[in-house]
């Protein structure tokens, strides 16, 4: 009965979808950044690592911040269609577990978290949602209760880079944790300057924590690039 009121629809394209899936097939193939074009230690795919020093020693990311990825994070953060939460999670467990060798185990999972009263307001976290799906997958535990979030005036996505940095320090760590040798997943929707994430790993090694790799939702790519996923589906057209 719900199902006909409020049919599940893909995040992309609004299509209506069978209850148990995410995305439609189509967007879900077409929404993928191939696991060979971002860089696996900074997650951008025109890499960083030598511009800046980041406090993270590992990335994964699903998609990059373009095309049909956009809808589908607006959705996410909007409208409660939260399917590409989930979808991205899996997606990126899948590759850490295809890519054991590289990303190793983890001692837990832990999402970026987001000021009380923006939660309360949303009714959810979308990075504690894409946390919970890779920690589902990799029958790891997610945790909550290691790091906040003070209040900041701007909204991230509407800042400088300088200013982006300084929000960063509104995240603190709660004092009685200890993260002692542990090798932890710190999750995000979206990976910008990296400073966050950067600065969540930070306050995760200032409580012992071995290891931080990030798992992003979606990369912003550079201005000019294109994703070839459209290149060969148009040259294949032609
Ligand atoms: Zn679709
Ligand atoms: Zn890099």
């Amino acid at each position: 009965m719900l199902n006909f009121w409020f049919p599940n629809r893909c995040p992309v394209c609004s299509e209506v979808i069978l209850p148990d899936e995410l995305l439609c097939e189509e967007c879900g193939e077409k929404i993928l950044l191939d696991f060979e074009s971002f860089c696996h230690v900074c997650g951008k795919v025109r890499c960083i690592c030598e511009e800046r020093s980041l406090f993270y020693d590992k990335a994964v990311v699903c998609s990059a911040y373009a095309d049909e990825t956009i809808p589908a994070i607006i959705h996410m953060k909007e409208s409660r269609n939260t399917n590409f939460a989930v979808f991205s999670g899996q997606v990126m467990a899948e590759r850490i577990r295809n890519s054991l060798i590289y990303y190793g185990k983890y001692d837990c999972v832990i999402p970026v978290p987001m000021h009380p009263a923006k939660q309360r307001k949303r009714g959810y976290n979308q990075a504690t949602l894409i946390a919970k799906a890779i920690a589902e997958r990799l029958q790891l535990e997610w945790r909550e209760d290691v790091l906040y979030k003070n209040a900041t005036r701007y909204a991230q996505h509407q800042l400088s880079a300088e200013e982006r940095r300084l929000n960063a320090f509104s995240f603190g760590i709660h004092d009685e944790i200890s993260l002692e040798g542990m090798n932890i997943l710190l999750c995000d929707d979206v990976l910008t300057t990296g400073s966050t994430l950067s600065r969540c790993a930070e306050l995760l090694k200032s409580k012992g924590a071995e290891t931080v790799t990030i798992a992003a939702a979606s990369t912003t790519p550079p201005k000019d690039w294109k994703n070839p996923q459209h290149q060969t589906k148009e040259e294949n057209s032609k």
